[in-house]
């Protein structure tokens, strides 16, 4: 469509998950009473001295083995020198030109193209406080307690050439850290947080254009339009002669457009200097590996395994995979009943159907992997229907009493008596009489619909097979 492509570079923050900040021993809770999870390291009073959270070095390091990453055995840390409210110590402890990761690689798959995004790096780093400036009537109120909590910066390669693709990434970031277990990866908490960097160029082999950086996106959709907004900004300066300024944007959601921020929020004379309070950061080789080989399975080769195991498709595999709890909630069915195939259809269906219904997590389903087996068995046996299965799976889930009991006291079992399938084929055979005549003439087709007459007759209780025997004889007259 136009002539320009896009490169797109994506700088992604995201928090460890810890149970206390990164220096200090404070803990991490989310929505707690403000400035209550502080202490003098945080603050950054005179004479505080950090200490490494070794349980943050781990998660990150297995951050870095996930993304296929050189992880080094020697990194430093290093001061963020700038003047923010946000900020007590007046510095960011980062690491710049020594981080503990780099050289790493994601695949990612959108509709458009597959293939290999490269990470250029991983580095750790303390968060900054917050600025609520909703708490007090035209006044701005600082909470510290995320002041000091653990992060991971990961820097892409500008390999990225769609906003669908930088979507992609994300998406198939937070399944790979959230398998991980490296961090819950949450949007709206702030738990991972988006800085795109964009600029457009006519051929993949010009020099990369200049690019401008757009924050504050508060979900994976609107870093897509963000993107979209920006790219389609910047293509119009340089059709009509205008140049691209390098500056940052912040995207405002609720008007769909990315302004530039005021320019004294944007400071780049950072003086990083090594931060002489913190020995370098040594994590011998032996401790790596380590980590590496207790590493979990990640989605690719779980999906890998899934089709193998349980001789599903590939499809319901990707599918499947997309969570790891999903995963686990389907196994758990596939082991039970021993038949892959009909659990995924079960989980892709009904499962999650209802869940996205109802905005349940599958860890809160209150229909667990055992009884969904159960209800399968019944459906094996012969007790209920599929469509009723279907029907006993929505009262499971609104109340939470064990499918057989439902059969039961509902009276939805199948039916098999004869002479009750008779009377409902003698019904549907006077009810229908010129559709019956239509059949005999030749009209193969009219078995399906006076079928349908009888499931819909007997509530979809009637035994389908035998009452389609039943209804083919009498229709041939014997
Ligand atoms: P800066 O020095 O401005 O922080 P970096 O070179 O460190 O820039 O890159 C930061 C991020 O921006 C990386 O994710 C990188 O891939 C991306 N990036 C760099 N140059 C471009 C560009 N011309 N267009 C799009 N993205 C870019
Ligand atoms: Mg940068």
């Amino acid at each position: 469509m136009s002539e320009y492509r896009p490169v797109i570079g994506l700088e992604v923050h995201v928090q460890l998950k810890t149970r206390t900040k990164l220096f200090c021993g404070n803990l991490i809770q989310f929505g707690a009473e403000p400035n209550t999870n502080v202490c003098p390291v945080c603050l950054g009073l005179p004479g505080a001295l950090p200490v490494l959270n070794e349980q943050a070095v781990e998660l990150a390091v297995r951050s870095g083995l996930g993304l296929d990453c050189r992880v080094h055995e020697t990194s430093l840390f290093a001061r963020k020198n700038y003047f923010y409210p946000d900020l007590p110590k007046g510095y960011q402890i980062t690491q710049f030109d020594r981080p503990f990761a780099t050289d790493g690689f994601l695949e990612v798959a959108d509709a458009q193209h597959a293939g290999r995004v490269r990470i250029r790096r991983i580095h750790m780093e303390e968060d900054a406080g917050k600025l609520l400036h909703d708490r007090l009537p035209g006044l701005t109120a600082i909470d510290l307690n995320r002041a000091g909590v653990p992060l991971v910066e990961i820097v892409t390669e500008p390999d990225l050439t769609s906003p669908a693709q930088a979507r992609a990434f994300l998406a198939a970031l937070k399944q790979i850290l959230q398998y991980l277990d490296v961090s819950d990866c949450d949007m709206e908490k702030g738990s991972l947080r988006v800085d795109a960097n964009v600029s457009v160029r006519k051929r993949a082999s010009d020099p990369l254009g200049t690019k401008t950086e757009v924050k504050n996106m508060n979900s994976f959709a609107n870093v897509e339009r963000a993107l979209e907004f920006e790219l389609k900004r910047q293509i119009g300066l340089l059709a009509s002669g205008h140049s691209i300024r390098q500056e940052t944007l912040l995207w405002d959601a609720e008007r769909g457009e990315a302004r530039p921020m005021r320019s004294k929020e944007e400071s780049h004379d950072y003086r990083y200097f090594p931060e002489p309070d913190l020995p370098p950061l040594v994590f011998p080789r032996e401790r790596i590996e380590r980590i590496r080989a207790a590493l979990p399975e990640l989605p690719r080769l779980r999906a890998e395994r899934l089709v193998r195991q349980f001789g599903i498709p590939q499809y319901d595999a990707e599918v499947l995979t997309a969570e790891r709890a999903l995963a686990d909630y389907f196994e758990e069915v596939a082991m039970a009943v021993r038949d892959g195939k009909t659990a995924s259809n079960w989980v892709m269906g009904d499962v999650l159907a209802q869940t996205r219904q109802r905005a349940l997590t599958i860890t809160a389903l209150p229909v667990r992997p055992g009884s969904l087996a159960e209800l399968i068995r019944l459906v094996r046996n012969g007790r209920i229907s599929n469509p009723i299965a279907r029907q006993v799976f929505v009262t499971m889930i609104d109340s939470k009493r064990e499918p057989a009991e439902i059969v039961e006291t509902e009276g939805l079992a199948q039916v098999r008596d004869d002479a009750q399938l008779e009377q409902w084929v003698a019904e549907i055979l006077t009810g229908f009489p010129s559709e019956a005549e239509r059949f005999r003439a030749g009209d193969q087709k009219l078995l399906g619909f006076l079928m349908g007459q009888l499931m819909k007759k007997s509530r979809g209780k009637a035994d389908p097979k035998l009452a389609s025997e039943i209804l083919a004889r009498r229709l041939s007259g014997t």
